[in-house]
């Protein structure tokens, strides 16, 4: 395990405080903002006086003061030197990688990654000449045996979507240093529980929607990267996030500036509920995949890169086979037991659960879906941490048996 301590770490982040002494900071929505001597333009225009080199703010487009905050403290949770908002994590990705790829270049990406993503590496990107790989995270062997001369990035999820596959970040920043690419990752499943910057990663990426918001009710993501990319995003002339446009609202920054200080206490719920749930299941003989159970196939690997503390997170898999099934044990779950809610998106209070293959994940043709090893049957749930625990867990397990999986 690492020893790295994300909570200590935000706490040491320089604190903002709001107008009238307030203990959270004032939410400052305007869209522009006065420049005091007009001789400073052109200089605030160049990027050579910005917020952050005794400059101000120009536009909320370019850097908001409310939004900036959120950053910081996440770019201080990550231990890289910046960070950017973004209006969803969709945005964030493929600002990120269309700011790295050109046309004629090359991603080699995890084929075990968020439906969304999938799509836009695999049908759009290519409409603009920028093509992919598809490989097994388990597997860097595949990751540098896909490398060709217009490669520039590799890509994948610290916990893939939906089928939990570990990636070695640690070996694929080696491969990435050794090739000179970007190696960039998606930690939406496992923030503060995983640290990615500190296993080598270039670049972090977070659906902020998911376990940070932790209330499902902001579509958010985030970049954490060093100062110069997080510019380069925002440069005038040619960064995707100013010119695509993706602003995260202050009023969104705000609500997940207030709930970042309990997201530590918030995973280590989760982690405690669904590894006590998912103990109990693999007891019973019910087909659970959990990345913190000791029959879960990348154990070892998971441990030595998780930071200690947290445990191993909220999201566990149940394989029923069949579509059928995995809607029988749903509805079952939802109407009968009330254990949780058939919904796509994880990271929320009250469970979550969703059948991937045809839902999240439907953007992947079924015979790609096989060859990650995504059963049509696989139930993704997102264990929540309300109602008592013992009962929660009499609950999944009178559902399990009322369909037949034990
Ligand atoms: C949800 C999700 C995304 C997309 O995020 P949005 O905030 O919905 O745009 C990206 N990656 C992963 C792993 C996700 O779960």
């Amino acid at each position: 395990m690492q020893k790295y301590n994300p909570e200590q770490k935000m706490a040491e982040a320089k604190r903002e405080f709001g107008e009238h002494g307030g203990v959270t900071p004032s939410i400052s929505r305007s869209c522009t903002f006065s420049v005091m001597e007009p001789d400073t333009m052109p200089e605030i225009f160049d990027g050579i006086k910005t917020p952050d080199k005794g400059g101000c703010f120009l536009y909320s487009r370019h850097f908001n003061p409310t939004v900036d905050i959120l950053a910081r403290y996440l770019a201080a949770m990550e231990g890289t030197e910046a960070a950017v908002c973004t209006a969803s994590g969709i945005s964030a990705i493929a600002s990120t990688l269309s700011q790295i790829c050109k046309n004629g270049d090359h991603i080699v990406s995890s084929d075990t990654i968020y439906g969304g993503t999938h799509a836009l590496l695999g049908d759009l990107f290519p409409e603009m000449g920028i093509t992919t790989t598809f490989v097994d995270p388990s597997d860097t062997a595949a990751f540098a045996a896909a490398i060709n001369p217009e490669t520039k990035a590799l890509y994948t999820e610290s916990v893939g979507n939906p089928t939990l596959k570990t990636s070695d970040i640690k070996a694929l920043s080696k491969l990435a240093k050794d090739k000179g690419l970007k190696l960039i990752i998606d930690n939406t499943f496992s923030p503060v529980m995983i640290s990615p910057a500190q296993l080598g990663a270039d670049i972090v990426i977070y659906s902020m929607t998911k376990f940070i918001n932790g209330a499902s009710d902001n579509i958010a993501g985030a970049v954490c990267a060093s100062k110069d990319f997080i510019y380069e995003l925002m440069d005038l002339h040619k960064g995707r996030i100013m010119l695509l446009g993706p602003t995260m609202d202050p009023r969104s920054a705000y609500d997940i500036i207030q709930r970042l200080p309990h997201l530590p206490l918030r995973i280590r719920e989760h982690s405690r509920r669904a590894q006590t749930i998912a103990e109990r299941m693999h007891e019973i003989g019910a087909p659970v995949v959990y990345p913190g159970l000791p029959s879960y196939n990348q154990y070892e690997l998971i441990t030595s890169i998780i930071n200690e503390g947290y445990g191993y997170g909220g999201m566990m898999t149940i394989d029923c086979g069949t579509v059928e099934k995995a809607n029988k044990l749903m509805s079952v779950l939802q109407n009968k037991e009330n254990f949780g809610y058939i919904a796509v998106s994880l990271g929320y209070f009250d469970t979550l659960m969703s059948c991937s293959g045809s839902s999240t994940s439907s953007e992947i043709s079924e015979e790609e879906q096989k060859k990650m090893g995504l059963s049509p049957g696989l139930l993704r749930i997102a264990i929540g941490y309300t109602g008592g625990l013992d009962e929660r867990i009499a609950q999944i397990e009178r559902a399990v048996k009322a369909v037949g999986l034990v």
